[in-house]
């Protein structure tokens, strides 16, 4: 018998034959801290209703009846339900999902990217973007947008061409910037590329009622993907569950990369049941978009410059120095995010009171210079 391992560390991860491509990496890092008023990550601050997660935990119950057994590796009822949620005549054919829409993410780029492959998307953008792409092997082109983070269609698809990527990734709204895309742009890309073009549609419940979703676009575009995730208006975050849309034939490439079983029966049955009840699970999404713009609104009083967001987050610019900022609000109970750009921190509309916590925070250290 070998000695007993004692958890010291004994080498660094330089020691060990880590893949070339992935030395000098940093993983996905939010800093997690237990503060009263987490406003960093975009998710949604109000608990699911009772009422909601009674009847969750009844279906989580029965599923757990036949725990023994692999679960529905096909997640049929899922993906029925988030046909019907869809809307605009999507089938279960149509439907992916997976444990976060990272995951359906890393699916797509497993499936399309890989090694001497190439993934494109125009920055600033999500942060896991880049991660997932490499992690698969492939390498990570970023573009760029104009001074306010829009983008035209005749620039982007001039972008794209150029790139000549397999995998074109656009986040609508974008994240961290919050800023819209019309589908203009998204049709354009489509057009300039002969890669598959994702839409990250991840706060799409936040934009207008009436802004088209990209699933409008579907038909005829067989490499297009709209993805979607629970973990934002749905306030399913812990749940981790995340899906897109897209022809049924890309559906059947998805499968060759997934792992068997990989979203679980719990898993299945709480996001069912959440969705069965989505008017009510949605019911706090005004109440979000309401104290997103007057999030905005007053950082504009203060003295900040809040962008343009059809998200529940707000990035705002004119911090003399972001991490003294964001220091400063820890101190005062307050997480929000500073994303890397510079003289910006992002922050999350919560409920009013959160909301309220921040903004009389940032009020108190302050004004912007
Ligand atoms: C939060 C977020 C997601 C959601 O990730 P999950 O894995 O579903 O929790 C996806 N894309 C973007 C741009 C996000 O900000």
């Amino acid at each position: 018998m070998g000695a007993a391992y004692d958890g010291r560390v004994t080498v660094s991860l330089d020691d060990l034959p880590l893949r070339d491509d992935l030395r000098g990496l940093r993983p996905y890092g939010a800093p997690q801290a237990p503060l009263p008023v987490a406003l960093n990550v975009n998710e949604n601050t109000h608990p699911v209703p009772e009422s909601v997660a009674s009847d969750i935990l009844d279906d989580i119950a029965v599923a757990l009846r036949d725990v023994n057994r692999y679960p529905d590796r096909e997640f049929t009822t899922l993906r029925e339900g988030f046909a019907a949620y869809l809307g605009h005549n999507l089938q279960a054919e149509n439907i992916w999902a997976g444990n976060g829409s990272n995951e359906v993410l890393q699916h797509i780029l497993q499936a399309f990217a890989g090694p001497g492959r190439t993934a494109f998307g125009f920055g600033p953008t999500y942060s896991m973007y880049p991660l997932l792409t490499q992690g698969t092997g492939a390498r990570w082109i970023s573009g760029v947008r104009d001074s306010d983070y829009s983008l035209t269609a005749d620039d982007a698809a001039a972008q794209v061409r150029a790139a000549d990527a397999d995998v074109i990734i656009l986040c609508a709204p974008n994240n961290p910037t919050g800023t819209p895309l019309g589908l203009d742009v998204v049709e354009a890309v489509y057009e300039a590329a002969r890669g598959i073009v994702i839409v990250d549609e991840a706060y799409q419940e936040f934009a207008p009622r009436e802004s088209p979703s990209a699933l409008t676009l579907l038909p005829g575009r067989p490499r297009l993907a709209i993805s979607r995730t629970m973990s934002k208006a749905f306030a399913f975050a812990g749940a981790r569950v995340g899906y897109l849309a897209a022809d049924p034939a890309f559906i059947d490439a998805l499968r060759l990369v997934r792992l068997p079983y990989h979203l679980s029966a719990l898993t299945q049955a709480a996001a069912v049941a959440a969705l069965r009840n989505a008017p009510t699970m949605l019911s706090m999404v005004d109440e979000i978009v309401e104290q997103r713009d007057r999030i905005s609104a007053t950082l504009e009083a203060l003295g900040y410059t809040p962008h343009e967001s059809w998200s529940n987050f707000v990035l705002f610019g004119g911090v003399t120095d972001p991490a003294a900022t964001w220091r400063a609000l820890y101190d005062r109970g307050v997480l929000i995010r500073d994303v890397g750009i510079p003289g910006h921190l992002r922050v999350t509309a919560g409920t009013e009171a959160e909301t309220t916590a921040f903004l009389d925070a940032l009020a108190s250290i302050g004004s912007a210079a």
